[in-house]
């Protein structure tokens, strides 16, 4: 396929692309309706479809946009879903579907008023009266709602673009938390979803994957899927290897166990911005995985002087531009 960077009209969005980004579940809703399944809309942009009297099913939850300029995986997600709704009864998982920031997704931008992807905690600071605050209470309720009574196989498979370069295309972030054997099958099926990378996180950044591993037992993780692009122009290429394993865990299908290994990296230390005095040593343009030598400087913020303390560390999201007290970038080192 051929890339163009000029603005020539596109054709219009294929109707499963455009119901997804609108958070219209209608057509998928009455397919799998018809199948017998209980389907239900608890909120706006959330879909849940269960299996009456199967209790014992997997549970799965699947959210998209919750960055609403990350739209390759709407397009994916809109693409498996539509088709899995024409064989509904291959769907052998409980399923929630998850249309993060509605508002973001609808305007064309990353987030309305503050990063979604923040929100999912307690403290909100001054950030409380946020309109993504009220939605991660929305989703949050709905989670629960989902989580509740579900067995003990969940997943929360976020789905996300990098925003910038990486020296990883595909890289996912697991919490530590997660119990070891569902930790396992989950890289197992990052590595089967051609990840090249897992970061293993110690500490919330008040992420909704982390929210799901923490508070609900879920196997959850965010999936960087390679790059941010255009609702509708995606090179949807780059995403193969994931829908496939994706719909196969749908399928009730584990990922083959002699998959590619992804590399796997622990968390040396979360840099937090202390106070507008904070200046990082590169700019937030520097590739994900960039790798910084010992002693090197990361950042600094009055007295506070952030150092690497391994021989090699690399930088993960770098972002100055996050508000007081966020995280302003992630510094990782390679798993043994
Ligand atoms: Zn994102």
């Amino acid at each position: 396929m051929t890339q163009s960077t000029s603005s020539a009209a596109v054709g219009p969005l294929p109707e499963a692309v455009r119901a997804l980004a609108e958070a219209d579940f209608s057509a998928v809703a009455g397919r799998f309706s018809a199948a017998g399944y209980t389907v239900a809309q608890p909120a706006d942009g959330i879909l849940t479809i269960k299996r009456p009297g199967a209790p014992a099913r997997a549970s799965v939850l699947v959210s998209v946009g919750v960055h609403g300029d990350e739209t390759g995986p709407i397009e994916v997600v809109a693409h498996l879903l539509d088709a899995l709704s024409h064989e509904a009864n291959a769907l052998a998982v409980d399923l929630m579907l998850c249309v993060g920031n509605i508002g973001a997704i609808r305007a064309g931008k990353r987030f309305i008023d503050a990063d979604l992807n923040r929100m999912f905690r307690a403290e909100r600071g001054t950030l409380a009266g946020t309109a993504e605050a009220a939605r991660a209470d929305v989703m949050m309720a709905a989670t629960t709602a989902f989580f509740d009574g579900a067995g003990p196989v969940r997943w929360h498979l976020d789905l996300h673009t990098a925003i910038r370069p990486s020296v990883y295309p595909t890289f996912a972030i697991v919490p530590e938390l997660i119990e070891a054997g569902a930790r396992g099958q989950l890289v197992d099926w990052l590595g089967a979803a051609g990840i090249g990378a897992i970061i293993m996180n110690p500490q919330s950044a008040g992420t909704y994957s982390y929210y799901s591993a923490e508070h609900h037992g879920a196997a959850g993780t965010t999936v960087e899927l390679g790059r941010v692009g255009t609702l509708g122009q995606n090179d949807i290429g780059q995403f193969a290897e994931a829908a496939q394993a994706l719909d196969a865990l749908l399928h009730g299908v584990g990922p083959a166990s002699a998959g590619r290994s992804p590399h796997i990296f622990n968390t040396a230390q979360q840099i937090i911005k202390l106070s507008d005095r904070f200046q990082m040593a590169f700019g937030r343009d520097t590739q994900n995985f960039t790798a910084l030598p010992r002693g090197a400087e990361i950042a600094r913020d009055g007295d506070t002087v952030y150092t690497v303390q391994h021989d090699e560390e690399y930088v993960v999201f770098p972002n100055p531009d996050v508000r007081v007290g966020l995280r302003a970038g992630l510094m990782v080192v390679r798993a043994s």
